[in-house]
């Protein structure tokens, strides 16, 4: 293997290492023997540095005209156009995805350019008339300051640019930490913005843990507002680190989502979507189908279909585009899985219809995989059911009618993503209103949203805010109601005839 490169922070418009000289190794999850690169292992005064600087920037950017600020977001677009294919081959070295998946990715902090860049021309506001004779009303949008940013390393390029970039569009600066298993994809993308024009200090990346970089940046006393993508688990310290003083978070956390099949569905066409959704990014997706609610009349015939298609699913390094489904990202995440399969088997007494196995041998030897695995005849209130697995196990769930499905549906303490699939448009829409998650679908799987609607979670999946779309300018702006009276005298709102 060749000698891994050094990566380093960015802190005031400078690539430095951290102050501590520590570093840490990023590996390929497919061959751990690969080190995709060498990264900081930065600490609290890295993370004062990083947010010192960006509080002296916002002095000046938030004074940039916000078309001006877009024309660098514009050329951010253009210049991960050029450099998608090796952005996401380098993305599958250190997260495991197939390439289709990271190109997928790299796609969507594209799209996420353009949009917020033509957000530069909107952010708008409203005007409105006043009760009283000469007096002007409206409201704008002003920024809040330094954001911290703390992303998760299953989304390594997307999830950051959903928070970088309309960070940037509505004139705050901010601070990075990225995931630890994935710091090159945000590299990546900081670099681009970096050669695009973005002023120094604007923008800043620490890497690094959650304990040793997270956790200063986000209780930081100059940090505004902290938008956090993750588990629940990590969300729920985050919001409690930040109640005290009031800190807006912006929390996206996990999900057990599902895709419901109705008696009327084209079952091929459901097949399709619960393994692209069950078993795409090998389930670690927070919009992962997880769960399969399945009408009794068609659950024999979609349960066959779909554990034949889940045994013959190809599994292997993602860089071999025959490849369908990686590796986990861990040895952790790895242990998480297995240790919920045995739950499956011993606790939950559910059915292993498929799977349940590490693959260990060959091209397997030294990676993270294990085969796609699908439970059956799987309760409702079954562990197996109920959490977060991230990672390649589906559960079969059968349900009498679409009442039924839904009541199972909502029955988590997530409230992410979810789908039906049914021929009765009657149906869809009864699904449609019922299923209290933040992102439905109709005949399509659990994940596949686009940019420009808002993306989020009900319930323990997030804290009311959504990414993304216009709703992402409302994470990242306040709002100044504005009255300006041109009258000569006082006038009295409520009070003045
Ligand atoms: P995680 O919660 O372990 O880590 C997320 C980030 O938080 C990482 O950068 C981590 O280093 C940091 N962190 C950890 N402890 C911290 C602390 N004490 N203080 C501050 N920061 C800390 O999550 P993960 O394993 O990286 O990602 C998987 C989870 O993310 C899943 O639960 C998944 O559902 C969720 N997720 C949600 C969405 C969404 O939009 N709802 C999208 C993708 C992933």
């Amino acid at each position: 293997m060749p000698e891994a490169k050094v990566y380093n922070n960015f802190i005031n418009g400078e690539w430095v290492p951290c102050k501590s000289g520590r570093t840490f190794e990023n590996r390929n999850p497919a061959d751990t023997r690969e080190v995709v690169g060498i990264f900081q292992k930065s600490a609290a005064d890295d993370v004062n540095a990083a947010v010192a600087a960006a509080k002296e920037a916002y002095k000046k950017w938030r004074l940039v005209p916000a078309p001006r600020r877009a024309e660098i977001l514009f050329r951010v677009g253009k210049m991960l156009i050029d450099k998608k294919e090796d952005f996401s081959q380098e993305m599958t070295r250190e997260m495991g995805k197939i390439l289709k998946e990271t190109r997928g990715d790299t796609q969507e902090a594209i799209d996420m350019s353009f949009y917020m860049a033509g957000e530069g021309r909107r952010q708008f506001g409203q005007t409105t008339p006043a009760e009283l004779p000469n007096k002007f009303m409206m409201s704008v949008r002003m920024p809040m300051g330094v954001c911290a940013l703390i992303t998760p390393w299953n989304f390594p390029m997307a999830i950051p640019s959903w928070k970088i970039l309309p960070a940037l569009v509505c004139g705050n600066t901010l601070v990075i930490k990225p995931a630890t298993y994935t710091p090159l994809s945000v590299y990546n993308l900081i670099k681009v913005l970096d050669e695009c024009g973005v002023p120094k200090g604007v923008v800043n990346m620490v890497t690094g843990s959650g304990s040793e970089v997270g956790e200063p940046l986000m209780r930081h006393d100059d940090v505004s507002l902290v938008s956090f993508t993750g588990s629940t688990e990590v969300g729920k310290a985050v919001s409690e680190a930040c109640a005290p003083t009031f800190k807006h978070t912006n929390l996206e956390m996990g999900g057990k989502n599902a895709i419901m099949v109705m008696d009327d569905a084209i079952v091929d066409l459901a097949v399709e979507g619960a393994l692209w959704g069950g078993f795409g990014t090998t389930g670690q997706r927070c919009t992962a189908a997880s769960r399969v609610i399945c009408h009794k009349a068609v659950l024999k015939e979609f349960t066959d279909k779909f554990v034949e298609r889940a045994k013959a699913l190809k599994i292997g390094n993602g860089l071999d585009e025959t490849v369908e489904m990686g590796p986990s990202i861990s040895e952790d995440q790895l242990q998480t899985v297995m240790r919920y399969i045995e739950i499956g088997i011993k606790e939950d007494k559910a059915k292993l219809l498929c799977g349940g196995n590490r693959l260990t041998k060959g091209e397997y030897a030294h990676g993270y995989f294990h085969d796609a695995t699908v439970f059956g005849e799987v309760d409702p209130n079954m562990r197996i059911a109920q959490e977060e697995i991230f990672g390649p196990v589906v559960t079969i769930i059968p349900c009498d009618n679409l009442e039924h499905g839904i009541e199972i549906c909502n029955g988590t303490q997530y409230g992410l993503s979810a789908s039906v699939y049914t021929q009765d448009v009657n149906k869809a829409f009864v699904a449609m209103r019922d299923v209290y998650t933040g992102i439905f679908y109709v005949n399509s799987s659990t994940i596949g949203a686009e940019v420009h609607l808002p993306f989020g979670g009900t319930k323990q999946t997030g804290n009311g805010h959504r990414e993304a779309g216009t709703a992402a300018l409302d994470v990242f702006s306040e709002w100044k109601a504005i009255y300006i009276d041109f009258s000569g005298k006082l006038q009295k709102a409520q009070i003045d005839d």
